[in-house]
């Protein structure tokens, strides 16, 4: 057979199983299958580029290979769970990186860069957009993670103007772009290249600058996309389908998991990326629904007491269950509080955490049973039939405000109707606020109590309250 023919017919079966994966990464049940097919996929795509005859020296190709391989590891073994957001920006931002690479080198394979028969307006076109697109996307992704890691303030940097300035450099781009593929001199096409590509640059910091931290999963998951769309650009630049392919899926995903982010949020895309959420310091919510009241702590071995009278309970975790890897005592207090006769259920609010998804993969790590799960809105009509809402080092997705106060800055953001349970246990370490800065009404309303501490230190004391009682 044609080595073409058996490279592409390769590629199909690793685009085949790139889909497939991707499908079944959307179900619990499948989700491990589901990575390990579009492993299958990477795999049977990288051994088959190799033997592509375009491939003249395996020398650096080997050198990459396992210097990637030993940082993928040690990344692997080295990052917390609660820092994976960071990994992800920057593993956007060097996809983003190596695309520009790409770009570049095919500029300066083909001497002088201009349009030529054999470097026709298309390919400048793409790698044009290429560079572009990567160069936004290494510079923000850097960016991005630099405020996620807390290298930089977290707030949104924003100054009268700024939106036109952003939109005046990526029109200046255009016109360098166009005139490096319309002007056929070689000087002009080399100062044109630079300049998009500074520009590019450029861009991807002062885009991301007007988004608050809160708001970086939205933009890093846009980042993403905006990688897929780089490496399909890049796919065209040096004809290789299966990164075409790749890149449209990683550019599709990467919108619609932003899609989803903003629509538990309640927030357009446009108020996410353009309004400056985030600038200054969120007020205190004084708003309509503000309630008058004091913070009632509980100690561990009170809220037993609480607990073992419950039939109903049902835990809210949030990004302070990932904090304290909380997890593993949360599924054994869930346990002798079944086995103490109550039914046990885990409100799972789509953007809890630091990334979509990032309860149920800390759950499914401590092996509570997934019939347990239960999203916001199946929760929310029966909340006040449960006796007990543990809630979890959560504090933004259980924020009244968002339903009631029209002038909090998160108000109409669907949250988990916690404060609607008989009882509220609340569990955090101080008075710190959520993500969005904004203070908790819910912790002063009667019903709550505040279990302070450590949440995996706090829920140790409470198992061990059952644990007496089923030894004495
Ligand atoms: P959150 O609002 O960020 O609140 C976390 C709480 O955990 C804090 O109040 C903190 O209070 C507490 N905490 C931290 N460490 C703790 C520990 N070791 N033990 C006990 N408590 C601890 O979290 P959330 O309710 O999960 O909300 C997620 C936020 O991220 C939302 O604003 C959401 O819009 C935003 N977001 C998420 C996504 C996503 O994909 N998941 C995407 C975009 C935006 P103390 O400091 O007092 O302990």
């Amino acid at each position: 057979m044609n080595r073409e023919i058996l490279i592409n017919s390769a590629y199909i079966v690793a685009s085949i199983l790139f889909i497939l994966g991707l499908k079944m990464l959307g179900r619990q049940t499948t989700a491990r299958k589901g990575n390990l097919l579009s492993g299958v996929g990477m795999l049977i795509a990288i051994v088959v580029t190799l033997l592509d005859r375009h491939v003249i020296n395996f020398t650096w190709i080997t050198v990459g290979l396992v210097a990637g391989t030993l940082i993928g590891l040690a990344c692997a073994r080295l990052v917390k769970m609660t820092a994976m957001p960071e990994m992800v920006a920057l593993l956007n931002g060097f996809g983003g990186l190596a695309s520009l690479i790409v770009g570049a080198a095919e500029f300066f394979r083909i001497r002088g860069g201009t349009v030529t028969p054999e470097h026709p307006a298309f390919t400048a076109t793409v790698i044009y957009l290429t560079v572009l697109i990567g160069g936004i996307t290494f510079t923000g992704s850097v960016y991005a993670f630099c405020k996620l890691a807390e290298w930089l303030s977290g707030r949104a940097v924003t100054f009268a103007g700024q939106n036109f300035v952003n939109g005046l450099m990526l029109l200046a781009t255009v016109a360098a772009g166009a005139a490096y593929v319309l002007s056929g001199d070689p000087q002009v096409a080399l100062l044109a290249f630079g300049g998009f590509t500074l520009l590019s640059l450029v861009l991807g910091w002062t885009l991301v600058m007007p988004i608050g931290g809160g708001d970086m999963p939205v933009v890093i998951a846009m980042l993403n996309s905006l990688s897929g769309l780089a490496a399909c650009a890049a796919g065209f630049i040096i004809s290789n389908n299966v990164l075409i392919v790749a890149g449209c899926l990683v550019g599709t995903s990467g919108v619609i998991l932003s899609a989803i982010m903003c629509k538990a949020m309640n927030r357009p895309l446009a108020n996410v990326l353009f309004s400056g959420f985030g600038a200054a310091p969120a007020a205190a919510g004084a708003g309509a629904g503000t309630v008058q009241g004091e913070l009632k702590p509980i100690s561990a071995e009170d809220c037993f007491g609480v607990l073992e009278a419950a039939r109903q309970v049902v835990f809210v975790p949030g990004y302070g269950m990932a904090v304290s890897q909380a997890q593993h005592v949360v599924r054994e207090l869930a346990e002798v509080l079944e086995r103490n006769g109550a039914e046990v259920r885990f409100a799972i609010h789509p953007v809890a955490g630091r990334m979509p998804g990032h309860m149920n993969v800390l759950l499914a790590e401590a092996d509570v049973p997934y019939e347990q799960l239960v999203e916001m809105d199946a929760i929310n009509p029966v909340m006040t039939t449960m006796d007990v809402a543990i809630v979890i080092g959560a504090n933004d997705v259980v924020n009244p405000a968002a339903a009631r106060d029209p002038a909090s800055p998160i108000y109409g953001m669907p949250i988990i109707n916690a404060y609607e349970a008989r009882t509220v246990i609340c569990l955090k370490r101080g008075k710190g606020t959520g993500f969005s800065g904004l203070e908790n009404q819910l912790f002063l309303l009667p019903n709550t109590r505040m279990l302070y501490g450590d949440a995996k230190a706090s829920l140790q004391g409470v198992v061990a309250g059952f644990k007496s009682l089923a030894e004495g």
